[in-house]
């Protein structure tokens, strides 16, 4: 079964909900698909035994071979290349690898070069494989990146993917295929507004999903009608607790620092398990 954890909203617990998780498996897969800022191995410590530079293929103008016909500007639908008399202009931040490009040019002037743009880092937390995408400072493109940590996910196999927070391309991108979608959220006005985003995102997706309140002391009761008006299913409530703020804070895992708590991510992941066989 793949779980994706996701959150309308950053700072909802997200990445405290998905390592806890994590830890109730007695082996599986772990993917930080937030690329562009992954943090769940400050709380996992994998040991990382592989590193590997993914890059997109960009367009390189042999211009002594370029007649300057514009076909390939034309064809780029995000105006990643431009010619302007006799000079072709690429802007390799607004390029998405499509290949369209060289494909039409009728000089055969271009050739697909590689350009990094981040890193996929493989490695071993206990029992749980690991594997996270840092993106490079400044880049963009974070879909294809996601697209390479999630090639690791093997059929039959638990996978967990921790997306990043919002709705996204890439948030699209980590959650899509997933068998269910752990939403986080917190009881307030925010907390609603992107939780009703993400669950709109995830009905075109048609991936089920459940939601984690986090927090759940605070705010009002408006998330909980709407979770119930909605038929969503409230899998977990977290209270408030300073001492869960306190790990997080010093990189420990919400079950290590209050093992009361691994009973309560263990019946979670049964629940999700019931559901998603349903
Ligand atoms: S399509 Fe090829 S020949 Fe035409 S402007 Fe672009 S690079 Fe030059
Ligand atoms: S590879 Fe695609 S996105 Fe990049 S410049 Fe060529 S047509 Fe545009």
């Amino acid at each position: 079964m793949i779980i994706s954890v996701a959150s309308g909203k950053g700072g909802t617990g997200k990445t405290t909900i998905a390592t806890s998780l994590a830890l109730c498996w007695k082996e599986g897969l772990f993917l930080d698909c937030d690329v562009e800022e992954p943090n769940a191995h400050i709380f996992l410590k994998p040991h990382i035994h592989e590193r590997i530079s993914v890059g997109i293929p960009v367009p390189e103008v042999d211009e002594s071979k370029c007649s300057f016909c514009g076909k390939c500007a034309e064809v780029c639908e995000f105006n990643a290349i431009v010619v302007i008399k006799k000079k072709v202009l690429f802007f390799p931040e607004l390029c998405h690898g499509c290949g369209g490009c060289s494909y039409i040019c009728p000089e055969k002037a271009i050739k697909e070069v590689e350009r990094e743009i981040g890193v996929v880092e493989r490695g071993r937390s206990g029992k749980i494989d690991f594997i996270h995408g840092i993106l490079n400072v400044g880049e963009p493109m974070a879909p294809p990146l996601i697209r390479q940590v999630k090639r690791h996910i093997n059929s039959g196999t638990n996978a967990i993917i921790d997306a990043s927070p919002g709705t996204s391309c890439p948030v699209v991108e980590a959650v899509k295929r997933s068998d269910f979608c752990l939403l986080v959220t917190e009881p307030t006005p925010f907390g609603l507004n992107d939780l009703k985003l993400a669950v709109e995102m995830l009905r075109k997706l048609t991936i089920p999903c459940g939601v984690v309140i986090n927090c759940a002391d605070i705010g009002d009761e408006k998330v909980q009608k709407y979770c119930k008006d909605e038929d969503i299913p409230i899998l977990m409530t977290i209270p408030w607790d300073r001492r869960i703020a306190e790990a997080y804070s010093k990189g420990i895992i919400l079950i290590d620092a209050l093992p009361e708590f691994k009973n309560r991510f263990s019946q979670l992941y049964g629940k999700i398990e019931r559901l998603y066989k349903r």
